[in-house]
Order: structure tokens, then sequence, then C-alpha cells
């Protein structure tokens, strides 16, 4: 196994991910990615399905070898390592957690499994009586106090998420990779578990993965938003770096509502729906109104282009409007 000896130090990347090349037959799952985040920071992999989410996701494992680039952990050139040996922990869509056990039952499997660091300072098997406390521990640390003997198959999806989570933290996880987990949740229990999520990000300096399709979920939750698309890293910043500027019309769909209007030099720009304004400026007309959120989004086409634009009221299809960019926001052009 190689190692950078100052790879941690030298760009701020605790992961990083170098050129990293997967196909399957002819579909490229992962063409290209080059990215490095700092430790603790709260990276999210955010991309339609099928844009190679998960595929990068099993990278960073260990369970899929890339044909091409790099894996670092910690400066660690972990590209060749088995999964055991990358301090990551994912936490699966099925969590595959045993239905049969108790909840502190599937923590404490797992942290017998091997010798580890036990209390005393001893790199040995932990015993049933120190696996449990601590597998107690790691569900009270996810609002799961007391509920250690409950059975697997007797919980709440969202409790089992927590479960899953709280094994992955019992076992010391540096990187914890999540795949979609909270997709076929109702919305309050997916609020609670982003809220965990955040509170853990908050008090641990665990890494997280956080795969999803959900641009809402990324760009509340993030630190980093990286944009997939086909296999391609299209950005990778901050959420507010990356919705003022996506550099590329693929980007800034995929990161929130927008329009795209050709400029005067046949440049193409992006606008965000707050940043038009009606009642002056060019004329349009409106092709699309719907209501959310006490107020609408109204879709405006104009000779330039299709933009998207935020009212108080409702307008009917066919009308016709004139709109105004705001000075000084959007604007920004974009690679078609
Ligand atoms: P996402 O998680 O963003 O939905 P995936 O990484 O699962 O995307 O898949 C990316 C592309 O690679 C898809 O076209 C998918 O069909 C393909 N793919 C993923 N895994 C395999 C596999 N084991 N065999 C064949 N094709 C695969
Ligand atoms: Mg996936």
């Amino acid at each position: 196994m190689g190692t950078i000896a100052d790879g941690t130090e030298r760009d701020g990347g605790y992961l990083r991910l170098e050129n990293i090349c997967k196909r399957y037959g002819d579909t490229a799952a992962a063409d290209g990615v080059t990215l490095s985040v700092p430790r603790g920071c709260f990276l999210s992999l955010l991309g339609e399905s099928g844009s190679g989410k998960t595929t990068l996701l099993r990278v960073i494992a260990g369970f899929e070898k890339p044909d091409c680039g790099r894996v670092y952990i910690g400066g660690r050139d972990v590209t060749d390592a088995p999964p055991s040996e990358r301090g990551c922990r994912t936490v699966f869509q099925d969590l595959a957690l045993f239905p049969h056990m108790s909840a502190a039952g599937n923590i404490a499997f797992v942290l017998r499994a091997g010798k580890r660091l036990c209390a005393d300072g001893q790199y040995r098997r932990m015993s049933a009586a120190e696996a449990r406390a601590e597998a107690e521990r790691a569900l009270a640390e996810t609002g799961l106090a007391g509920m250690g003997s409950r059975k697997i198959s007797t919980l709440s999806g969202g409790e089992k998420q927590r479960v899953a989570i709280a094994r992955a933290l019992a076992s010391g996880a540096d990187v914890m990779l999540l795949d979609e987990p909270f997709s076929s949740l109702d919305a309050v229990t997916r609020a609670g578990l982003r809220a965990l999520l955040a509170d853990l990000h908050a008090r641990t300096p665990v890494t997280f993965v956080y795969v999803t399709h959900d641009r809402e979920d990324a760009m509340r939750m993030s630190d980093r938003v990286a944009v997939l698309s086909g296999g391609r890293l299209l950005r990778c910043a901050s959420p507010e770096e990356v919705y003022r500027d996506p550099q590329s019309a693929e980007a800034a769909r995929l990161t929130g509502e927008c329009g795209v209007l050709r400029a005067a030099d046949g440049s193409e720009i992006f606008v965000r729906p707050e940043d038009v304004t009606f009642g002056s400026g060019e004329e349009c007309v409106v092709t699309e109104c719907a209501y959310g959120g006490g107020k609408y989004l109204i879709t405006l086409l104009s000779p330039r282009g299709e933009v998207k634009a935020y009212s108080d009221r409702e307008y009917a299809k066919g009308e016709k409007a004139l709109f105004d960019i705001k000075s000084g926001s959007g604007g920004k052009a974009v690679k078609v």
C-alpha cells in the first residue's frame, strides 16, 4: 500500500479521489472523477438516478475496484486496501441489519467480530458485556436510549435507520458512507434523521459522504456538494457556490430551479427564479404557473430562452408579461 507522506496537509484533502474511472460494458459509471474534501466534511453526491453516485460510494468503500484512479483516505492510498482497512462504514440502502437480533445485539455483533481498542487501552476482543455497553452508548447517541433490547423486526423504518447509523458510529467509522438512506421514509421521519446527521456532524470528526438525488437534502445538509451526471463530476463546491455559480446548465438544473437565456454575444447565462422581477424589461409569455409554499413558480418564454420566476399572484397560461433580471445577480455564463 503506497503512502503519500503529506497527503492530508498538502491540499487539506482527507478524502481524495484522483481520476476515478469505472466502466460497466459501454456505461461509464465513473468518468475521471477527481475531488478532495477535508476531514469532518459533510459531502453530498448529488445526481439523478444512474449518474454514478452509488458506484463512487462503492469505490470509496472498497466494494468496487476502479478501472483507473486512486482513492486516498487520511493521506493513505487505500485503492488496493480491502473495505475493512479503510476506516469507512457504509449505511446501506437496505440497512443490512439482522432482523431477529435486538438493536444492541446487531451492534455488539459487529463490535465483537474482531479485536478493537477497549476501554482499558488493550487491543483485544471485547467481552459480551463491554460490547453491549458500547452498543447502548451508540444507541443513545442516535436517540434510541433504552431501546437496545428491541428486536429489529419490531422497529419503525426511522428507528432501524438509527440503529444502522449507531452501528457505523460504534464501529469507529472515520468516514461514514450513506447511500440514499432516507428515501423510503415519510417526510417527518426524514426530517428527524436529517437533524440527527446534522447533530452527529457537529459533534464528531466523522467525514460524511451522503448519496442523494434530492437537491434540497444535498443543499441543506452539506459542506460540499458534488454534482454528478453520466459518471462525470460537474461541480464540487459549497452549496452556495454551486447554486450561484454552477458553471454548466446541467449543474444549474440539478441544484435548483433555473432558466437559461442567450446573451447578446451568443453565450448562455443561467438565471435563478429569485433574480427575476416583473413589470418592466423583456417581453415574455407565461407557459406554466404552479403553486407551492405560499408563492407561484412561473415559467416564462422569451425570445432569448426560458426562465423561471416567483410571483405572489397567479398568472394564466398564455398571459403576456415583462420581466427583468435583478442587476448584480445571476447572469453567470454556463456551458450548455
Ligand atoms: P446512481 O447510484 O447514481 O443511480 P449507479 O452508480 O448505481 O448510479 O450506476 C451508474 C451507471 O452504471 C448506471 O447506468 C448503472 O446501470 C450502471 N451500473 C452500476 N452498477 C453496475 C453493474 N454492477 N453492472 C452493470 N452496470 C452497472
Ligand atoms: Mg444509487
